[in-house]
């Protein structure tokens, strides 16, 4: 047994004991041959490994801005009070809380997982009876939420990609009348880029990893998706999860690799079950396993990797960090995956619309994919929708649909939209001028979400929000994203108190410069963008905070309470 099962280890112990002990840390220490001060390191890094005793209940709710938005304040002093309890402490014999990033259900907000099984759409009066039903003895899974996203939108007269029809096999027998090359041709000039928010083309890394020559090659399926608003490869996960499947696969045919591994996100847990009864029918089928469909050494298998809690894994680098069982850190030296991914060995790393998408191009036709959408961007695109609307959900859009066209009455009817996030925080914000942007290369590519705010809510609510969940997620290996992210929240706390001037901009607008150049990895050198596009796309809303009346009022930045606060991040953040 090697290091990369450390994370396996953890998860056992953690599962049946609610937290991982010294005595257990020895133990795995001595079957891995890693020492018990590398195993402790690795757990202080991920959210769900606790090193102190936890209730038997391990609530967590989350708490990102559309939860916060939705009633989070109510629904976390009702856990409070019906527990007897405090979040982020160690809890009591039955109950611990935590409050955690976004878990993927921003369409049926405010939401928790409860021992990893999901309670949405909260209210005080639900909570007190599922409080009341776990101290009656009832069996969660029997009253925990159906999580299904409702499939909102997808494109008239047959152009649909994803969701249409799904014929298990369907894609790997077309796939089976090609070449591995000739297969990559077609993803290649379909033009498909990497959908899990780097948009580097798909063709590319599989002709990539096919050029490395080596006996052992993975697949790697990135199913972590943790930006905040995201929800969309859940939507695959739950309703057409073969296409993911059958899109590993045939990578796997394309580049040689034998095996695939699906980094699933502990906060889709719940969805495990399913999955894996889905995958034993693979096998079943003989799309799995040896000489797949009678095709002599066409040999492939997948299995499954849980994550822990870690929005910084979401990063290629980081995750093939985690699955190697360290700390989920972006590397200093950083390689191309391609040529020396998990375990050294050439490595594809798509997510999960990627390669679902990459499996219905097989299937249909790149000529297909090409006819749909814009020159730059062909095919359609997943898009979360959430927020001020009235119909969130999951949208399936041709490229080159506006922002206009997705918020008005045939689509997810926002009311009153005034602040659009696009692809989460760390993405760009737009104001009404721009709505009719399209999406698409051309224009505005989007990661998969869309959060709608309204006039009525307060924009540094929502960054006050968005920049302590970077100073949270930030792994703390660089300064500039480690210090910086915290400098910029404790900045827009100072506006909200009505303490701002033009000088106290003007610095977000230096250190967002700052992070952005200097940090390592995806999460610094994008968590300032939307806050520094705010401040010159709502002129209005920023120049009454800085009013002469506000700058009169000279009380001074507590900077005692500060050089605390970030004290502290620096010890959590110690090894
Ligand atoms: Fe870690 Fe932030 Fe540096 Fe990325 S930029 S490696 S998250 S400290």
């Amino acid at each position: 047994m090697d290091r990369t099962q450390l994370l396996n280890k953890l998860w056992e112990y953690q599962h049946e004991f609610g937290y991982i002990s010294k005595n257990a840390i020895s133990k795995i220490s001595k079957s891995l041959q890693v020492s018990n001060i590398e195993i402790e390191s690795v757990i202080s890094f991920y959210h769900f490994f606790h090193k102190q005793p936890t209730g038997k209940n391990i609530i967590y709710l989350n708490n990102n801005i559309i939860s916060e938005l939705k009633g989070f304040e109510d629904i976390k002093t009702t856990f409070e009070k019906e527990t007897g309890c405090n979040f982020n402490e160690q809890g009591n014999d039955e109950f611990s809380l935590f409050e955690t990033s976004c878990i993927g259900l921003n369409d049926q907000e405010p939401a928790a997982l409860i021992n990893f099984l999901p309670f949405t759409d909260l209210t005080p009066k639900k909570v007190k009876l599922i409080i009341q039903k776990i101290k009656n003895g009832e069996n969660l899974k029997d009253f925990a939420s159906k999580t299904k996203s409702k499939i909102q939108y997808t494109p008239k007269e047959d152009k649909t990609v994803l969701f249409r029809p799904y014929v298990m096999g369907k894609s790997i027998k077309e796939g089976l009348k090609y070449s591995s090359q000739e297969v990559i041709d077609k993803i290649t000039k379909s033009k498909l880029l990497g959908l899990g928010g780097a948009f580097f083309p798909a063709g590319y890394k599989w002709q990539s990893c096919k050029n490395n020559v080596d006996d052992i090659k993975y697949i790697i399926c990135n199913a972590d998706e943790g930006e905040p608003g995201t929800f969309k490869d859940r939507a695959i996960l739950q309703h057409v999860p073969g296409l993911l499947y059958e899109g590993m696969i045939l990578a796997g045919y394309a580049t040689g690799a034998k095996e695939g591994i699906i980094y699933l996100r502990a906060e889709y847990l719940y969805l495990l079950p399913e999955l894996e009864k889905l995958l034993e029918e693979f096998y079943s089928k003989n799309l799995l396993g040896k000489n797949i469909l009678g095709v002599e050494g066409y040999d492939f298998d997948i299995r499954y990797q849980i994550g822990a809690g870690s929005y910084v894994c979401g990063a290629a680098s980081a995750l093939i960090e985690s699955m190697e069982g360290r700390r989920g850190e972006p590397p200093v030296r950083m390689w191309s995956a391609t040529k020396h991914g998990f375990k050294h060995k050439p490595t594809v790393v798509n997510n999960v619309e990627t390669l679902a998408y990459a499996s219905r191009i097989i299937e249909l036709g790149e000529d297909f994919f090409l006819s749909l959408g814009t020159e730059e961007s062909p095919g359609t695109k997943l898009i979360s929708i959430s927020g001020d609307v009235a119909k969130p959900g999951i949208y399936e859009i041709e490229y080159g649909t506006s922002f206009k066209e997705l918020l008005g009455i045939e689509m997810s009817q926002a009311t009153a939209p005034y602040f659009l996030q696009v692809s989460g925080p760390s993405g760009d914000c737009i104001n009404s001028s721009e709505f009719d942007r399209k999406i698409c290369k051309e224009d505005l590519l989007c990661g998969g979400a869309l959060m709608v705010f309204n006039r009525n809510r307060d924009i540094l609510q929502i960054f006050r929000n968005f920049m302590e969940f970077f100073k949270e997620e930030s792994c703390g290996v660089c300064t500039p994203c480690r210090a910086g992210n915290f400098i910029l929240t404790e900045k827009v706390k100072k506006i909200q108190r009505g303490l701002c001037s033009q000088e106290d901009l003007d610095d977000i607008k230096q250190w967002g410069k700052i992070i952005k150049l200097s940090s390592r990895c995806g999460l610094g050198k994008t968590s300032p963008n939307s806050l520094m596009m705010a401040i010159d796309k709502f002129p209005d809303y920023f120049n009454i905070k800085i009013a002469p009346s506000n700058e009169d009022q000279h009380v001074e930045f507590d900077m005692e309470n500060a050089i605390h606060e970030f004290d502290s991040i620096i010890k959590d953040t110690q090894l």
